[in-house]
């Protein structure tokens, strides 16, 4: 399979990595959002997040908690973002797993957002049931 994250991941493309174990990369992206933006890369390809193992998924959290820290740290950040887009619906682009780590800064001029809808009471407790009941 052709899969450039695959081939980053596995180290068969160079990249500048700030953090690898077994399982991950860690890596800075090439367009980043913010000074330190980094993607997670599992080792082993998954599409998304719908067909990462479990165990992969939980590990993954762990490395976002340890190097979202290293990096507030290291780079003086005010805040983090850890962002993760499934399905180009979602704003995917490239369709191996991964977790964005995006460091922020007061007035760094991003924008993570969305539109906030208003719906009713009644909208609210029929989406409640389409989710939740069998
Ligand atoms: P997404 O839109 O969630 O699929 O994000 C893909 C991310 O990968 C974008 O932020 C790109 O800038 C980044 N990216 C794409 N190719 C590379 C690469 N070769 N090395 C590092 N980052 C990359
Ligand atoms: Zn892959």
């Amino acid at each position: 399979m052709d899969c450039i994250f695959c081939k980053i991941a596995n180290g068969e493309i160079p990249s500048r990595t700030i953090y690898e174990d077994q399982q991950f990369r860690v890596i800075l992206d090439l367009s980043p959002a913010t000074k330190g933006h980094a993607l997670i890369l599992p080792k082993e390809h998954a599409d998304n997040l719908f067909e990462l193992p479990e165990k992969v998924a939980a590990d993954a959290m762990n490395v976002a908690k340890k190097m979202g820290a290293v990096l507030k740290d290291r780079l003086n950040a005010d805040g983090l973002n850890l962002v993760q887009n499934n399905g180009e619906a979602a704003g995917q682009t490239v369709m191996h797993f991964h977790l964005h780590m995006i460091p922020r800064y007061k007035e760094d001029g991003q924008n993570i957002n969305w539109k906030p809808h208003e719906p009713s009471a009644e909208e609210l407790d029929e989406i409640c049931k389409q989710i939740t009941e069998a």
